[in-house]
């Protein structure tokens, strides 16, 4: 990209960077505060849900720069094509692109465009985050009274969205250190994780005879009462090779539920299905 461009990116970026920290730092702190007191108010899933959206966009801002405005000046499009600037005055083309690109409104904030960058970028780590971001659109539409279950589930989404970044070196580590309490809270999370999907396996409802079996309708029993259910999922792949990938399950009869794709693979159930 033309060093003019990547310097109106690295702008936004700053300022996007800017309001993460904010959201982040707060969402955080004031998750801690109201997980332990076991009372959770809108506050801090509002904030959290906004460093979700912001993580997103600066994934599609570095990922997919064109995209992220809803309409192109000459001169971009001009730079993009590697078209000769008419002017050696780089000032002034610098001046006009910012002004022209970050004009009010242009900065596309459709959150499902820039959730799609993420999805077709991260392809292997799609699974893991699917269950998140559902949640995180849940909590985007409705704007119910959140639970300290879905306080600490959307916590750990966002802790695991920002280590992912860091790792793509999409944002750099500096800008958030995990506390302590941030630590223990993905440390409790994994723990229970394996405690209460140990405890649904000693109830003994689900053995590899029925995840054999159904693979097709991809229906299974519930571990919990045993009443059969739709595995929830996408389906992924080409057109020659269509797959489902399964992310999660939810039991109609009983609320049993695995959240995400790490709860399936513990309790056994194939996370891929071809479909023919
Ligand atoms: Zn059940």
């Amino acid at each position: 990209m033309h060093i003019l461009l990547v310097k109106v990116q690295q702008k936004i970026l700053d300022d996007k960077v800017d309001e993460l920290i904010i959201c982040l730092t707060d969402g955080m702190y004031v998750s801690h505060l109201q997980l332990a007191a076991n009372k959770v108010t809108a506050l801090p899933v509002k904030n959290l849900v906004k460093a979700i959206a912001l993580m997103l966009e600066i994934v599609a801002i570095q990922k997919d720069f064109t995209s992220v405005f809803k309409s192109m000046p000459l001169e971009a499009t001009q730079l993009i094509a590697g078209i000769e600037l008419p002017t050696d005055d780089h000032f002034a083309v610098y001046k006009q692109l910012k002004d022209s690109l970050l004009a009010d409104g242009n900065l596309c904030d459709d959150a499902e465009v820039h959730l799609e960058i993420f999805r077709k970028n991260f392809p292997v780590k799609r699974p893991f985050f699917e269950s998140y971001f559902r949640l995180w659109q849940q909590m985007q539409i409705n704007k119910f009274d959140p639970s300290p279950r879905t306080l600490e589930r959307l916590a750990y989404g966002t802790l695991n969205l920002l280590e992912h970044l860091v790792e793509q070196k999409l944002l750099h580590s500096a800008i958030y250190h995990l506390t302590d309490e941030d630590e223990n809270l993905l440390l409790r999370y994994n723990q229970n994780r394996v405690l209460r999907i140990d405890e649904l396996l000693m109830e003994g409802n689900l053995d590899a005879e029925h995840v054999t079996a159904n693979h097709i309708s991809r229906r299974l029993p519930c571990m919990k009462c045993g009443s059969y259910n739709m595995l929830q999922g996408y389906n992924d792949g080409t057109q020659n090779h269509k797959q489902f990938v399964a992310i999660g399950y939810q039991c109609n009869q009983c609320g049993m539920e695995l959240f995400d794709q790490k709860d399936l693979l513990l309790a056994g159930i194939k996370p891929i299905y071809a479909i023919s």
